[in-house]
């Protein structure tokens, strides 16, 4: 879904400009005390880095830069919504905050920014990963591109039309999920069912 890039180029720069005007948050609670929960409950080693989030647009779903001192987490304004449950955004960020600590690494001669390891922990860190997932997928899905070879998740500019709309909650998205998962599925591989 999120892709982690160590570098500067060009996207790097755009987000870094777009950040100057992010959205103001309309979400139902902070998005920052999130944030530090997230990172003072599950990534204790992180306790010193100054790890900022935006709102922006243009830009996939979600994404962190590392940069000298701190690190961005970027995620789309489709998510910046009164509706986005705070498992959504908790999630997303324990997703990010993973690639921190699970590097990219080389699968078969190509670079992997989500390698079985990377999944393995999200699966034992995040137990809201599959409603999250299933809120995701079912609720934005019309302006959802997955880009499986990229190893992310665009916005398609139709989500001014969703971003505010009526959203199936959170537990009810669960309990479809749950139904599409096969017997002998692992849980974490739900992701690919939607
Ligand atoms: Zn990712």
């Amino acid at each position: 879904m999120l892709n982690l890039t160590f570098q500067r180029g060009t996207e790097f720069q755009k987000f870094t400009q777009a950040r100057t005007k992010p959205f103001l948050p309309f979400t139902g609670f902070s998005g920052a005390e999130i944030l530090e929960k997230v990172k003072s409950d599950y990534f204790p080693e992180l306790k010193e880095k100054r790890i900022l989030f935006y709102f922006i647009k243009d830009c996939p779903l979600a994404s962190i830069f590392q940069e000298e001192k701190d690190c961005s987490i970027y995620i789309h304004t489709v998510i910046n919504s009164p509706r986005t449950p705070p498992e959504v955004l908790s999630f997303i960020f324990k997703h990010e905050l993973l690639h921190l600590k699970i590097p990219a690494r080389p699968i078969k001669g190509s670079m992997t920014s989500h390698p079985p390891e990377f999944w393995q922990k999200e699966r034992e860190i995040s137990p809201e990963r599959i409603k999250a997932w299933a809120w995701l997928w079912i609720n934005l899905r019309p302006c959802l591109e997955l880009r499986t070879k990229l190893e992310r998740i665009d916005v398609r500019s139709n989500w001014r039309d969703i971003w505010n709309k009526e959203k199936m909650d959170l537990s009810e998205c669960e309990k479809i999920s749950r139904k599409k998962i096969s017997p002998g599925t692992k849980g974490g591989d739900a992701r690919l069912l939607f």
